[in-house]
This record gives C-alpha cells, sequence and structure tokens, in this order.
C-alpha cells in the first residue's frame, strides 16, 4: 500500500538505492533523509545543499505526503491533546498527546480501522479500510509536534488499529524512527501493543528491536477472552503466553499486560488469581483501566473498581497498576472521533 512517491516511507537504505539508480550519490541520502526527518521541511526547493537538477528531480519523482488535522481537543486539566487527522485518501485516525512526569507521551495510530473485532473497542466497528504507511505513521509524530510546539519523549503505538497486522510498515517505522539521521528515537521509548498475533509477535523477538511488547489481555480465561477478543479463538491464551517469554528470552524486555477492567465480566476476585498465574515467574507488569464506555456497547467499570480489583493483584505479588485517568474532559475513547467524523450522528 506503500506509494512510491511517498518519500517519508523509505527508509535511509531505500533512498540510497533510489539515488545509485538515477545515478546519484548514495551518500546524499543521509542529506536528505536529515531534511525530511530532522528539519522536516515541506518541500524539496527548502535542501539548500542539494543542487538544483536534484531537487527537481525528487520532485519530479516523490512527494512529502501531508496528513491534515482537523479536529483538535485539548484538555484544560492535564494538557493531553486529541488531534483527528486526515489522511491523503479522505480517511481519517487519531493521535493523542499525553503529558507525564518524565516527559510527553504520543499515542499514534497504525491502520485506518482494524479488523480485529474486539467488542469493548470502537476503533473496530466500522471495520478495517486499510494500512498506514510508515510515512501516515511517522506523520504523526511530526505533525503533532509541529501543531502543539511540544515535544514528544516516548510513543506508544496504541492508537487505532492493530499493529502486528501492518508488520512490515510498522517494522519500517520504527527503523526510520530510530535512524541517527532521522528523529533518532530509542526503541526504548516506544510500546508497541497487540491483542495478540503470535506468530508476528515472534517475528517481532527475532528483530530485538529493543521495544516494549503490550499485550492486551483482559481476561485470563479463553472462553471468556474469546467473547471479549475474537483472535483469541486463532491463538488462545497459553500460545500467547508461550510467545510473552520467548520475546522476554529474546529480548530481555519485561512484558506489559493491558487489562481493560469490565463491571462482571472480568472483574471477579477468580480472575485476578487467575490472571496472577498466568503471569507468575514472568518479568511483567499489569495495567489495568477501567473500560472506557463506547455507546454501541453496554459496558462499563468506574476507577474504584479498578483500584479495588488492582490491590487484589498487588497482594498476589503481581506487579500492577491503574493508568492514570488523562484528558477526562475531552472524554472521547480511542476511535470515537474518527467514528464522529466518518459517520455523523442522522
Ligand atoms: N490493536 C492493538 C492496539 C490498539 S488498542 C491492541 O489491541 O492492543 C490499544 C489498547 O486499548 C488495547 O489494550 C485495547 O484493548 C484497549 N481498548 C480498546 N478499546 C477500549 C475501551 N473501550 N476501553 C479500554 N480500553 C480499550
Amino acid at each position: 500500500m506503500i506509494r512510491l512517491n511517498d518519500i517519508l516511507s523509505l527508509t535511509k537504505e531505500e533512498l540510497a538505492a533510489w539515488l545509485e539508480a538515477a545515478g546519484e550519490k548514495p551518500f546524499r541520502a543521509a542529506q536528505i533523509f536529515r531534511w525530511l526527518h530532522q528539519k522536516r521541511v515541506v518541500g524539496f526547493d527548502e535542501m539548500s545543499d542539494l543542487s538544483k537538477p536534484l531537487r527537481e528531480r525528487l520532485s519530479a519523482e516523490f512527494e512529502i505526503a501531508r496528513i491534515e488535522p482537523v479536529r483538535l481537543l485539548e484538555s484544560k486539566r492535564d494538557g493531553t491533546v486529541k488531534l483527528l487527522y486526515r489522511l491523503p485518501d479522505g480517511n481519517h485516525v487519531e493521535t493523542v498527546l499525553m503529558s507525564y512526569e518524565h516527559g510527553d507521551s504520543l499515542c499514534i495510530s497504525t491502520q485506518a480501522g482494524c479488523r480485529m473485532g474486539c467488542r469493548f473497542c470502537a476503533s473496530t466497528i466500522a471495520g478495517f479500510k486499510r494500512n498506514l504507511t510508515p510515512g501516515e505513521i511517522l506523520s504523526q509524530l511530526y505533525e503533532t509536534e509541529r501543531r502543539t510546539k511540544r515535544k514528544v519523549s516516548s510513543i506508544v503505538l496504541m492508537g487505532i488499529g492493530e499493529p502486528l497486522d501492518n508488520f512490515d510498515n510498522v517494522v519500517k517505522f520504527l527503523k526510520i524512527l530510530s535512524s541517527p539521521d532521522g528523529e533518532n528515537m530509542s526503541l526504548r521509548h516506544v510500546s508497541l501493543s497487540t491483542c495478540g498475533l503470535v506468530d508476528r509477535i515472534y517475528d517481532l523477538a527475532e528483530l530485538n528491536l529493543g521495544l516494549t511488547l503490550s499485550i492486551s489481555l483482559h481476561s485470563p480465561y479463553d472462553e471468556k477472552r474469546s467473547e471479549l477478543m475474537p483472535i483469541n479463538r486463532r491463538y488462545p491464551i497459553s500460545e500467547l503466553i508461550k510467545a510473552c517469554r520467548d520475546y522476554f528470552a529474546k529480548t530481555g524486555r519485561r512484558i506489559s499486560f493491558e487489562y481493560a477492567l469490565i463491571d462482571g465480566e472480568n472483574d471477579s476476585e477468580a480472575d485476578a488469581k487467575a490472571l496472577c498465574s498466568l503471569v507468575s515467574g514472568m518479568p511483567s507488569h499489569v495495567n489495568i483501566i477501567p473500560v472506557n464506555s463506547i455507546k454501541e456497547r453496554s459496558y462499563r467499570s468506574d476507577r474504584s473498581a479498578a483500584q479495588r480489583f488492582c490491590k487484589l493483584l498487588c497482594s498476589m505479588g503481581v506487579n500492577a497498576t491503574v493508568r492514570r485517568t488523562l484528558g477526562a474532559d475531552i472524554n472521547a475513547a480511542c476511535g470515537q472521533l474518527r467514528r464522529e467524523e466518518e459517520q455523523p450522528a442522522k
């Protein structure tokens, strides 16, 4: 789905290969890369240390695609900013900037829509549209920094879409993001969240990129998990946990588990016990999030229930915390801004 002329989607090696094939000096790739990913120019004519003929060739061959913010909501309480971006083909994705003591963190989307079908999630209701290109994933960082004049110090791939269902483009995005001639972000500052595409978790472990793997678990029981997350029918919990252990063995990175607490679905003492035995002996962290209610479903929870469940887990020796609630005054659960934009209330 990468348009050949989408220059922000090319790794430095791909750019060098194009230059070489075009009879240009491959070392110019680093120069061009710095213009695109460090200075973040919007046009080739700004690349002042390149010859005019080369700039003309580049602009004949490539475009520096832009994504357009069509809505921006800013929390008065904690500085959280939610942005809705329109992609060049009219699809929309959401990006959220959150402020923490250790710096600003950006939650990025990897697909327009999603085909995983998790019951509680707004991003999947209208189905899957397409994969984002590496450039579109990166542009969420660049545009958000440009618009908000804030500096992002960490990234979570937890927006719309399933990152491991867009594996090649996400890996390419990570390569460009961590390139010394680009943003040069250490991938230790990146978390990738997955509903559990086990085969791809093994692939990711092989690459050993240094990022944190976050698993959306949401229930320790296959029956309940399959009801909440259809992907569990293909990759049951035992296989998922095996892949997590492999990820830790290969990368030395502890696994983070996401657990969206839902009243009467996954919040009993038996759930806590089963969750505890599932993660025991594995260096891990469990993040409890009270489920964000969406209007299409009746799932509910609240912070006090999350705190109670978390305490229970901690008393069993599980390393668990309740995720801070940010942007409560601009409350729109992930995927809801996009849904409003693409399907305005009749
Ligand atoms: N597809 C990936 C990443 C996107 S979702 C994944 O499944 O992990 C990011 C996180 O938000 C996941 O843990 C997901 O299960 C969770 N999530 C989705 N909808 C939610 C909701 N309504 N309330 C709480 N968490 C939700």
